[in-house]
């Protein structure tokens, strides 16, 4: 097996931007990149929501997204490649008490936005006040008004998949498809060839990755496998910090659907915009090709750290939890139906919700996207790529700078998010 500077495990939107900037800033590098499936974006990356915004608490998230949409939307206006990217906006319904806190000014004084009144919301379909029972047993919320953000819409993670990868096979990047990596083989710096190496005393490095067709060699490497982390790092004694969780999209499907996805709201696009409910905070992602919503909730106590194979969608999940919720506040949801569900993980950082970014050896490891990997995708790419030329600091595509220990585990600099869906 030849030799690399760099092997990147794993093809999702974190592998192949990390891949794309670092031959972007040296094109001399020689990168494979090795994925255990038969294409690029099979993991999380293709089972997204796609959705992407600009509105947070945490400075760290907003920088890493609104540099990340102005990237996407250069490659979508100046480089005419579509990547399904639509301004929509993302829509906060939430109550009068939690629109008049301080996080949402803080919010405001960052990122373009409006308010959106009571009225405006019953205009779009939506019961701004639900049955007093249903308040008191579900625990919904009379809604005061929404916060709607502008720099926010839905992409197609295929298409962005798309681009990065065609444009690193035009760099000579080679690609090594159903290639597993069982192993990242641990050698030490200086071999002695003694059995039983590497010893305590001795400096220690990834020498090889192991793949059904054998050992891969490189500098460096790049362990860019979401959830999927832990089962190379484990057998190394390498902490991700990461913990995997099931999430499911049901694609709901209905005339009144079709006509609520279809809305030519605010002129933006003609298409409804991504929405969450006040409480319990379901998503709700239009798709305008099929005329659906794609209804997803992101539940934490009572979901178990499980990582399968090949997870399923839970029907009674949608049935018997989000749709009971749903009707009450948007009633076109009484006459749908679920016509499509899949499922897949975030891999969550518990503490603070975005990307781990570190080098072990000559290991780099990026993990944690925690439900954010395409929003934040391009920048986190950029911060591996710096990382992995030794720089202190990454430049992201908007000139914002982000020290790269920042995204670190000793030296992190990440508040915790509290615009959470
Ligand atoms: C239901 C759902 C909805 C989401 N909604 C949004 C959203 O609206 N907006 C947003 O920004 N983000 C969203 N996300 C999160 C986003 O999809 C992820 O953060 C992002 O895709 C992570 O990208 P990645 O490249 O790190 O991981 P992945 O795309 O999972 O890529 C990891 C790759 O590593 C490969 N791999 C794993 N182990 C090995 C191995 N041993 N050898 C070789 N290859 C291996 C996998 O096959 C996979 O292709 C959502 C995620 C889910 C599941």
């Amino acid at each position: 097996m030849e030799s690399y500077d760099i092997i990147v495990i794993g093809a999702g939107i974190t592998g192949l931007s990390s891949a794309y900037h670092l031959k972007e800033e040296n094109k001399d590098l020689k990168i494979a990149i090795v994925e255990r499936m038969p294409t690029f974006a099979q993991g999380n990356t293709g089972k997204s929501d796609a959705a992407f915004r600009d509105i947070f608490t945490s400075e760290m998230n907003y920088k890493l997204s609104s540099s990340s949409i102005a990237f996407y939307r250069h490659v979508q206006e100046d480089l005419g490649f579509d990547l399904g990217m639509r301004f929509n906006g993302y829509m906060f319904l939430m109550d009068e008490e939690e629109l008049n806190s301080e996080k949402i000014d803080k919010v405001r004084k960052r990122s373009k936005t409006e308010i959106l009144s009571r009225d405006e919301i019953s205009n779009l379909g939506i019961v701004v006040r639900p049955s007093r029972e249903a308040m008191e047993i579900m625990n919904l919320k009379e809604i005061g008004g929404a916060l709607f953000g502008k720099n926010c819409g839905i992409l197609e993670p295929q298409n962005i998949a798309s681009f990065y990868a065609g444009e690193l096979e035009k760099m000579g990047v080679e690609f090594f498809y159903s290639t597993n990596v069982e192993k990242l083989n641990l050698e030490p710096v200086k071999r002695l060839d003694y059995p039983g190496e590497p010893f305590i005393w001795q400096e220690k490095k990834i020498g090889s990755i192991e793949t059904k067709n054998g050992k891969m060699y490189a500098d460096q490497y790049i362990l860019a496998t979401d959830v999927w982390v832990n089962s190379l790092l484990d057998p190394i004694g390498i902490d991700s910090h990461i913990r995997p969780k099931k999430r499911q999209v049901f694609q709901v499907s209905g005339d009144g659907i079709k006509r609520m996805v279809n809305m030519d709201y605010r002129g933006r696009d003609g298409i409804f915009p991504f929405t969450i409910l006040p409480g319990p905070r379901i998503v709700m992602r239009p798709e305008p090709g099929s005329g659906s919503f794609w209804i997803s909730y992101n539940d934490e106590i009572g979901r178990d750290f499980t990582l399968e194979d090949d997870p399923q969608p839970e029907m009674e999940f949608y049935y018997k939890n989000n749709l009971m919720v749903l009707r009450e506040y948007i009633p076109v949801f009484n006459e749908s139906r679920v016509t499509g569900a899949w499922a897949g993980y975030y891999s969550e950082n518990t503490i603070d919700g975005t990307y781990y970014i570190f080098r072990e050896m000559n290991l780099i490891i990026a993990t944690g996207s925690s439900g954010s990997g395409i929003m934040k995708g391009d920048s986190a790419g950029r911060i591996v790529a710096a990382l992995a030329s030794g720089k202190e600091k990454a430049r992201l595509y908007n000139g914002t700078e982000v020290p790269v220990e920042a995204l670190g585990i000793k030296n992190r600099r990440v508040e915790r998010e509290e615009l959470v869906i």
